[in-house]
């Protein structure tokens, strides 16, 4: 029944990441590790991404040394593990502009790009700001902003304005503006293709790091809490997380956090000879499996 293949590609890590930057207030409360990862979605005659990732040269090298990024492989080599290479990449859903999600454009010369036109147009405003209020730039790469803006030059982006729904067959993007960033988006994957879907997964982007931002941090009382880092509001990161909720009727385990080293408890998942985790999130009828059998 599932039209649409799922893995979350980890691409880099940060080995210590504060416990505080994952979970809003969770101060002194030590380091874990915080993968960094994208999402490759293969369906019938179709490849698409959510996010790509940083390039590791310029000024996204500049910022993974600062986040203390290791472990980093290209795209050419992460997804060879799944036989695609970045040029077959169809479509690429940018869940915003930070570096780590976004930075690695220029690896997917044949892709369609889709980002929320707020995203764009407040790196703008956001990057013409006086030197302090330097900030809100803190995990962004200006080169990034500007290779997305050169993707609508080529006739490569499409700036999406709030919803839209069947951008391919089952998938939707839905907004989550000024949470996180000014123009976040989430991507749904109806892989029953029904409009009421009962197998819906959503790709949260950086709306929560952890499913501790979904079900809280105490057992038996299961509350939101945001993420550590909102540029603009963590009320409607709570609503957004209310929102990626809804839509999967509840069950935490199919909202997915690419941050969160627990997916590999909740998914099939292996380690790649570079060190690197996939983890299976749905598996297309037919297609054969990416982590069994494997190392
Ligand atoms: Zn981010």
């Amino acid at each position: 029944m599932a039209k649409y293949s799922i893995w979350v590609m980890e691409y880099a890590y940060m080995p210590k990441a504060p416990v505080s930057a994952i979970v809003y207030g969770a101060h002194n409360q030590g380091v874990r590790k915080m993968p960094y990862g994208y999402v490759l979605i293969k369906g019938p005659g179709c490849l698409a991404m959510v996010d790509v990732g940083y390039n590791h040269k310029d000024f996204g090298e500049t910022l993974a040394r600062k986040f203390d990024v290791a472990g980093w492989q290209p795209p050419e080599v992460v997804l060879a593990e799944a036989g695609v290479r970045p040029e077959d990449v169809q479509h690429v859903f940018l869940t915003h502009a930070h570096f780590d999600h976004a930075g690695a454009t220029d690896a997917f010369p044949n892709a369609k790009f889709y980002i929320q036109e707020r995203e764009i147009s407040k790196w703008i405003w956001a990057m013409a700001l006086d030197k302090r209020f330097h900030w809100l730039q803190g995990a962004t790469d200006p080169g990034d902003i500007m290779r997305i803006v050169d993707l609508a030059r080529q006739g490569r982006l499409v700036a999406v304005d709030g919803d839209r729904e069947d951008v391919l067959p089952g998938i939707d993007i839905r907004a989550a503006h000024d949470s996180h960033t000014w123009g976040c988006q989430f991507i749904t994957i109806r892989n029953d293709g029904r409009r009421e879907s009962a197998d819906t997964w959503v790709m949260a982007g950086d709306l929560v790091y952890s499913y501790d931002n979904l079900r809280g941090v105490t057992p038996g009382d299961p509350q939101y809490v945001p993420i550590g880092l909102a540029m603009v509001s963590q009320e409607n990161l709570l609503f957004a997380t209310d929102h990626m909720m809804n839509t999967v009727g509840g069950d935490y385990r199919r909202v997915v956090p690419t941050h969160d080293e627990e997916v590999r408890d909740v998914f099939p998942s292996r380690i790649t000879k570079t060190g690197l985790r996939i983890s299976e999130i749905a598996l297309a009828d037919g297609e054969p499996s990416l982590v069994s059998g494997g190392g």
